[in-house]
């Protein structure tokens, strides 16, 4: 329970923050407004970590793979709750709802809309056509909402049927879990304020940039010499923007192209850096729900369903490309 010494400070912060924002409405010159300043002892995001612990890249990380070729579909779709038996599927459908591992901070790919409470997104809609195919209900759902950092442990340890959250392909990743195969491609790029003058990467050597922990974005730019900080959520890391505690996010363009949407202030720069394909990632124990899994997606980038939710969701990246096609493994 909050103590009434705290309401009370945070009644008295709101109630500062309604008269600055009063006074500036009426007449205030904005251009005379001070810059804003980082305060000597800012807040910091829950997790959030300054510098941020670089990822090693595991043992035979360099080892290749094609991280985009998955399991092939072993015939078309049962019908709705016809599963075969002693399957992951069978047993999705006897326990009456799918369990998907979900963003709920990512703006367009899954969060939370804000008048029904619903979570909603490209992610999420991806996750429910797959609920469609199982029930014939993409209601029969659970969504878990996790971050960037626990996706692959909740995948291993059955707490999800599997995950459906900007997740990139990459081989070190596929000796955990295994992906389905590409439903997005994505790249990184960065997301600076507008006012800043930065247009690239390398302009951010020595500086501090925020992403996620435990994403693909950490590294790349630990590599592109930037001082990484990172926190749990990508919404955490527009705020340390709008804070200047970073002079810049770095992830998946398809994530900045969000945050950009949340705050006209800021935009994307500079060319993509790195290749994130998404896959949605299933345990390794269960093959027979990744080749399903394959199945439905070969269903919705034929019949048009993979184009509609990307004209749903994703406009602000451009017209709808071409779904990405299918690879496989065997
Ligand atoms: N696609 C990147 C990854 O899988 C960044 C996205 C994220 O962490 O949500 O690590």
């Amino acid at each position: 329970m909050m103590s009434r010494h705290l309401v009370g400070r945070l009644l008295a912060g709101l109630l500062t923050v309604v008269v600055t924002a009063g006074a500036a409405g009426c007449g205030a010159d904005d251009a005379a407004l001070p810059d804003y300043q980082v305060p000597a002892d800012p807040p910091r995001p829950v997790g959030m970590r300054d510098p941020a612990v670089v990822p090693s890249s595991a043992p035979n990380a360099s080892e290749s793979c094609n991280p985009r070729a998955s399991l092939r579909p072993s015939g078309a779709l049962p019908p709705p709750r016809q599963m075969p038996p002693r399957t992951a599927m069978a047993r999705i459908v006897q326990r009456g709802r799918l369990v998907v591992g979900v963003d709920q901070n990512s703006y367009q790919f899954g969060f939370r809309d804000p008048l029904t409470g619903e979570l909603t997104g490209f992610d999420i809609d991806i996750a429910r056509e797959i609920a469609r195919s199982l029930f014939g209900d993409p209601d029969k759902i659970q969504f878990r909402a996790i971050s960037s950092a626990d996706r692959i442990k909740v995948v291993k340890d059955g707490t999800v049927d599997m995950v459906v959250r900007t997740m990139t392909m990459n081989c070190e990743r596929w000796r955990e879990v295994s992906f389905s195969t590409e439903y997005f491609t994505a790249g990184q790029r960065i997301l600076v304020t507008r006012s800043s003058g930065i247009e690239s990467i390398a302009q951010l050597r020595g500086k501090k940039v925020c992403a996620a922990d435990g994403s693909t974005s950490i590294r790349n730019i630990a590599e592109a010499g930037t001082i990484p900080v990172s926190v749990v959520n990508w919404t955490d890391c527009l705020v340390l923007l709008q804070q200047n505690q970073v002079v810049a996010v770095s992830t998946d363009d398809s994530i900045l192209a969000g945050l950009a949407a949340q705050d006209p202030n800021t935009q994307v720069v500079g060319p993509r850096f790195s290749d994130e394909p998404y896959g949605i990632a299933i345990a390794k124990t269960s093959p027979e729900l990744v080749r399903f899994v394959n199945a439905v997606l070969e269903k919705i980038r034929s019949d048009g369903t993979w184009t509609r939710l990307y004209n749903r969701w994703l406009r602000s990246l451009g017209p709808a490309p071409a779904p990405p096609k299918a690879q496989y493994r065997d």
